[in-house]
């Protein structure tokens, strides 16, 4: 085989957005798909109104509007003690939307194939990587029972979370796996607010639910690690979250669909996420436990800050995955940093989380504003860690606030240090990343000008920093 400007390994979500983004900029690209079966894989269905708009933007509009789709409002997120919903919207009008997980990404990938300078080789295995340095790669690919090997000026990595590719790199990764999800599908009638995605907190497990067609909606079930489907069968208590209707959906559905799709929840993130002239992109870069459903939109925006990369330094490839990676990292850190943080005080049965949660009930019962804030951050609408150290500390305060309101002064005593204690570490990781990423942006608006200057000949830094006082 001959060469080619990039080869891109996975043709997911991620895989197929880089390959119209980097055909977009006249790129050949070489797309290898190993081929998992997208029907019986239990992976994303909702996409955020952001998703949506980095799609459109990548030239998808048309597969968009051909979907079936279900429009997503916001979140309706129901607490189990106090029973209480309340209703989070994505405001200004804007919607998101959710189908079956192979109906959203085997269109994106016929469309992909047909864009001009794109070849897709399905049923294709990116097996080694023999050279990369900052002046290309060259790999080997199995296809049709035959080995291959192909020269390019970019690989891209886009092979999912257990990312073979990024092994064949030597990237290391931070890896902890959370938790089993169990997914089935029930009428949709049983939810209670059809054009929202559900969240059913603070009971004995966690659970997500939306509908994914007409009359059927998916409800995926949290289950600790160790659990199977067995385990829900033979103690159906641990579904008191969900309101009776759905509840006892489930467990018919349980019955009836003898083997329910099953995914592992787990955080992942890659040490860096480029090396020489390789680059990794969506779920084999980063990812989160699914309640937040950013996953895909974070693909679509990896994609999108590629090909601005790419676009901007056309003939140094390195300088150009330098730029991606810091460009992505500050969305990336919060995405990751809520997830973890949400996934606590949602499915937490400790009292510190139960007393968070009641903080959050609190912040969002009597702040639109807050409400808002929490939307645009679970959305990825807003990237800035410092928000989300703000408004974690607010929901804090709230559970103060809610705890004083309620309780006896022995009570306040007890609960308020186990909330703390809870509460500490995911602030100070939080308050840790913000100032990083704001001593980030003082390096790039400040100093690097400053400099800039300085070399040109224009100022010296000290007399820059000195008339900018
Ligand atoms: C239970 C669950 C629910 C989720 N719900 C949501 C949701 O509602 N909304 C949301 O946005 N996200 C959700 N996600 C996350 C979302 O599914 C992922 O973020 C998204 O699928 C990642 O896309 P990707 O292209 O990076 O990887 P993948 O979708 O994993 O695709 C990787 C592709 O690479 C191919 N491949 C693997 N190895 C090779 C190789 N060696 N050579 C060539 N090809 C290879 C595979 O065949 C596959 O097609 C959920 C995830 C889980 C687990």
């Amino acid at each position: 085989m001959g060469d080619v400007d990039v080869v891109i390994a996975g043709g997911g979500p991620a895989g197929c957005a880089v390959a119209a983004a980097l055909a977009e900029l006249g790129w050949s690209v070489l797309l290898l798909d190993a081929g998992v079966d997208r029907h019986k894989q239990l992976a994303g269905e909702l996409l955020h109104p952001t998703g949506v708009r980095d799609l459109r933007a990548l030239g998808f509009g048309d597969v968009v509007d051909a979907w079936t789709s279900q429009p997503v409002r916001g979140f309706a997120v129901r607490f189990h003690a106090p029973t209480h919903t309340l209703i989070l919207p994505y405001g200004r009008g804007v919607t998101g939307l959710s189908l079956e997980h192979a109906n959203l990404t085997v269109p994106l990938q016929e469309a992909v194939s047909r864009r001009p300078g794109v070849t897709l080789h399905g049923r294709a295995r990116m097996t080694a990587v023999d050279h990369n340095d900052e002046h290309g790669v060259h790999l080997r690919f199995s296809h049709e029972g035959a080995e291959h090997t192909v020269k390019a000026r970019l690989l891209v990595a886009a092979d999912g979370r257990a990312s073979p590719v990024r092994r064949m790199l030597g990237i290391a990764e931070h890896h902890v796996r959370i938790s089993t999800m169990l997914g089935v599908t029930v009428d949709s009638a049983c939810l209670p607010y059809p054009d929202h995605g559900h969240q059913f907190v603070g009971g004995p497990l966690h659970a997500l639910a939306y509908a994914i067609q007409p009359g059927v909606a998916r409800v995926m079930v949290d289950l600790p690690l160790g659990s199977t489907a067995q385990t829900l069968k033979a103690h159906p208590e641990l579904l008191l979250a969900l309101p009776p209707g759905l509840r006892s959906e489930v467990r018919q559905a349980l019955e009836q669909q003898p083997a329910p799709r099953m995914a592992s929840n787990d955080d992942r993130l890659a040490e860096t996420v480029w090396a020489g002239s390789a680059v990794l992109v969506g779920d084999a870069a980063a990812c989160c436990h699914p309640l937040t459903a950013s996953g895909m939109a974070s693909c679509f925006h990896d994609a999108r800050a590629l090909q601005e990369a790419l676009h901007r330094h056309a003939g140094h490839i390195p300088r150009a995955l330098e730029r991606y990676a810091h460009e992505r990292r500050p969305a990336q850190r919060t995405r990751v940093a809520l997830a973890s943080a949400l996934y606590s005080a949602f499915a937490g049965q400790d009292e510190g989380m139960r007393a968070l949660r009641l903080g959050l009930l609190h912040y969002w019962e009597h702040s639109p504003r807050g409400a808002r804030a929490s939307m645009a951050l679970l959305s990825s609408e807003e990237p800035r860690m410092r928000v989300m150290a703000r408004e974690y500390l607010r929901v804090v305060g709230h559970a103060l606030a809610a705890m004083l309101s309620t309780r006896g002064q022995g009570g306040r005593l007890r609960s308020a240090g186990p909330l703390l204690r809870s509460a500490g570490p995911p602030l100070r990781d939080a308050v840790a990343s913000a100032m990083e990423q704001l001593g980030s942006w003082l390096h790039r608006r400040v100093r690097r000008p400053v400099y800039t200057l300085a070399r040109a000949g224009w100022a010296s830094p000290r007399r820059a920093f000195a008339s900018n006082r």
